[in-house]
């Protein structure tokens, strides 16, 4: 649990923000109050570990004016409970609410018992927010069987967000999110609603987006059911952006280049200040470590990794076109052609030895190092590797025109290969890889070059994007066990120390907001066995 600050602590971070009024402790807070309910954008908990988690709110009462709330500080109050009703109360104390974070509160509550569930909310003067349920990781050997959600992609205006919805009704223990969470632009035929701002930007750009989006219903009971382990991908920046690198900028003004490194820095603060994510991670400047593990027991381990933030840029670029600005669409884009995915001929000489080019990385130097010692002291009977892109290489065509997207593991075989050999090296059990991104629903097994299985990935489709069909590729591509890429949804994965039961469950029509939903296939995977069965 969190000390709560004195007195003298608190002027002085107050001081340090800047404040000009603090609503601060006693009758004070008692007496605070708003225009509307403060609590309006929900509550979520996250990173569990055997002692705690994290919980997340923010304060809004009016979630798209966040000017009211001024350069005020709030001190809010939280409860963890056993139940429902708070009788039983575990830990307590205080928060502050910052303008500096947008009025976001992370609480790291500590000193919990192992593999337990808890429920929490958060109180400011009379209002109490929503209650959330939130789950301590169990401890050692007593894993009992683990149920997560794995989601990814949800595109606000293209769909309603009822996978959301049937995730919190399945009552899993975790939610893995592979990233997308938020689109940063407006594409696609058919829109149920819409952004009510252009393409973010700005920190104020990427704050309304997070705002937006926090306001459904359906996402906000998918953030109170459990605990959220989650990792970005592109859209919480920029469409296939790498490294420091974008695929388009913005233009700043009348035909002025928009720094990268600042557009991405403003959309790692808006993530960080909207998801339960420990504070630990968001570093100064332009940087967060998001990569890290958490060990369910000794049943799973997961590895979180970024997958964005250290890559080298897509190989076999086009030459780069002279940067200018377009307004014809209605926004103002440069247009570059220095990054950005795309299909390109891996057999075409020049593209051949890019790929092949050893120092090409996906994870970056240091997160690879990590991961390699992450995986050397593992004693997890599973460990799952949850990350953005495809990791088998898919033959998009063949024959006369061979292409792969350049964009996912396809484009960086030889840190691929360096992976797989740290999994090798490490004897790691049972790998499972967890992918996102591509609007679609995969099974794949997972070999090495020379052939020799790891594992399987599942590939889950988006909550709500347009879908991808791919299902044309699939006699070029013998190592894809299942393909189904007209549905939403996501996966709801059971977990026991024998086997993995993965069911792809599909939403029948984003378009409707009360949507049914069923289950197209169910796989299993068994422990000491790389192959996955249809059942
Ligand atoms: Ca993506």
């Amino acid at each position: 649990m969190r000390r709560p600050l004195s007195r003298r602590e608190f002027t002085r971070l107050a001081a340090a923000a800047g404040a000009v009024a603090i609503i601060p402790f006693g009758s004070a807070t008692s007496q605070v109050r708003f225009s509307s309910y403060p609590f309006q954008l929900g509550v979520a908990s996250g990173d569990p570990s055997a002692d705690g988690f994290v919980i997340w709110t923010r304060l809004a009462p009016e979630p798209f004016v966040p000017e009211v709330l001024g350069n005020t500080i709030y001190e809010l109050t939280w409860e963890v409970a056993e139940d429902r009703a708070f009788s039983q109360i575990r830990a307590s104390g205080t928060g502050l609410a910052r303008a500096h974070l947008a009025h976001a509160v992370h609480v790291e509550v500590g000193g919990l018992e192992p593999g337990r569930e808890y429920f929490y909310h958060f109180r400011i003067g009379k209002y109490e927010s929503p209650t959330g349920r939130a789950l301590t990781c169990p401890a050692g050997e007593n894993a009992g069987p683990l149920r997560f959600a794995v989601a990814s992609c949800a595109h606000y205006e293209q769909g309603f967000f009822s996978a959301y919805r049937y995730i919190a009704d399945d009552k899993p223990d975790l939610v893995l999110m592979l990233g997308d969470y938020i689109y940063e632009d407006a594409w696609g035929e058919r829109r149920v609603r819409l952004f009510d701002t252009q393409e973010a930007n700005t920190l104020t750009d990427y704050r309304h987006r997070y705002t937006q989006y926090r306001t459904d219903p359906d996402l906000q009971a998918a953030h109170a059911a459990c605990p959220w382990l989650a990792i970005w991908d592109d859209h919480e920046v920029d469409n296939d952006y790498a490294g420091l690198t974008g695929e388009n900028e913005i233009c700043g003004g009348e035909g002025v280049r928009q720094s990268f490194p600042g557009r991405r820095a403003a959309a790692y603060q808006a993530y960080f200040e909207h998801m339960p994510i420990r504070p630990s991670r968001l570093l100064p400047g332009v940087a967060a470590r998001l990569y890290g593990t958490v060990d369910w027991g000794n049943l799973a381990r997961f590895y979180l990794l970024d997958t964005r933030q250290y890559r080298s840029v897509q190989a076999c670029q086009n030459p780069p076109t002279p940067w200018r600005c377009d307004t014809e669409r209605g926004k103002k884009i440069l247009f570059s052609g220095a990054g950005g995915g795309s299909f390109v001929n891996p057999e075409e000489p020049a593209c051949k030895a890019a790929l092949a080019d050893p120092a090409r990385t996906m994870l970056g130097a240091e997160q690879e190092q990590w991961l390699d010692s992450a995986l050397a002291e593992s004693r997890a009977a599973w460990n799952v590797l949850t990350q953005g892109v495809m990791f088998v290489t898919i033959k998009e065509s063949w024959n006369d025109s061979p292409r792969i997207f350049s964009d996912a593991w396809a484009g960086y075989p030889p840190a691929r290969e360096r992976l797989l050999a740290s999994l090798a090296r490490h004897k790691t059990a049972n790998p499972l890889v967890l992918t996102g991104d591509i609007h679609s629903f995969w099974v794949n097994e997972v070999a090495n070059a020379a052939g020799r299985p790891f594992g399987v990935e599942l590939v889950t489709s988006s909550i709500a994007t347009t879908t991808s069909d791919k299902s044309q590729m699939l006699p070029l591509n013998p190592q894809v066990r299942f393909h189904e890429g007209l549905h939403n949804g996501y996966i709801r994965c059971d977990l026991n120390r024998d086997k993995l039961h993965a069911d792809i469950v599909a939403i029948d029509d984003r378009l409707d907001p009360r949507s049914g939903r069923s289950v197209l296939a169910s796989f299993e995977v068994r422990a000491g066995d790389p192959h996955a069965h249809r059942i």
